[in-house]
């Protein structure tokens, strides 16, 4: 069973290695930045209270973070076990999460991989990402470009760059980051769980370092 959280600042690649332990553990995952997206495209209560603070880079209330997550955790096809992207972001998130899995689900956290990479790079990644708004397949405009500018290679859709993909945004985002993630990194080093992995690397060597972590 591998029940994952992965923390990493917006643009170090948690996505990437994502996308390649759901292809070899035949695990779900699970981002919380995805779910609210998709809220806030569907113009639902949760999208039209969420978008307000992604659009400034800080946290959607804890609240509303747990509840979301106390479904999708329920749902039947977490129980061959997860990667938690995006979630949790703070302390009380984490102590909520630890409660619904023991006390819920009868399972608990087996894995917590930190994928770290300078802000200076981060910036560089994050404000030349792109993405198909129809397949979700992800670019880079200077180190992963599509074959056609602007355009989906997959399905031909035009590529679009998320709304708080901005510099003014993400400097916010990779504040609220810092200050949030010390604290969880902390709180799960004690419990012996936290693997450090330098998010600098090439793709295919930091799965091969999380693959070590992982068997
Ligand atoms: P992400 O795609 O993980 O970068 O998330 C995008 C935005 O969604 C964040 O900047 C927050 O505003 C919000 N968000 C996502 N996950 C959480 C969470 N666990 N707690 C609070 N806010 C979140």
């Amino acid at each position: 069973m591998k029940n994952i959280v992965f923390l990493g600042a917006p643009g170090s690649g948690k996505g990437t290695q994502s996308g390649l332990i759901i292809r070899d553990y035949g695990i779900v995952q699970i981002s919380t930045g995805d779910i609210l997206r998709g809220a806030v495209k569907e113009g639902s209560e949760l999208g039209l209270l969420a978008e307000k603070y992604m659009n400034d880079g800080k946290l959607v209330p804890d609240s509303v973070i747990i509840g979301i997550m106390r479904d999708r955790l329920a749902q039947p096809d977490c129980i061959k076990g997860f990667i938690l992207d995006g979630f949790p972001r703070t302390v009380a998130q984490a102590e909520a999460l630890d409660q619904m899995l023991r006390s819920e689900l009868g399972t608990e956290l087996t894995h917590v991989i930190s994928l770290e990479v300078p802000d200076e790079l981060i910036f560089d990644r994050i404000t030349e990402r792109r993405s198909c708004p129809k397949c979700g397949h992800v670019y880079n405009l200077r180190f992963n470009p599509p074959r056609k500018a602007d355009v989906c290679d997959d399905d031909g859709a035009e590529l679009i760059q998320r709304s708080d993909d901005t510099r003014e945004t993400l400097g916010n985002r990779l504040k609220t980051y810092h200050e949030s993630t010390a604290l969880l990194k902390v709180l799960y080093a004690k419990r012996n769980k936290l693997k450090v992995v330098d998010g600098t690397r090439m793709p295919a060597e930091i799965y091969e370092v999380i693959k070590g972590f992982l068997e």
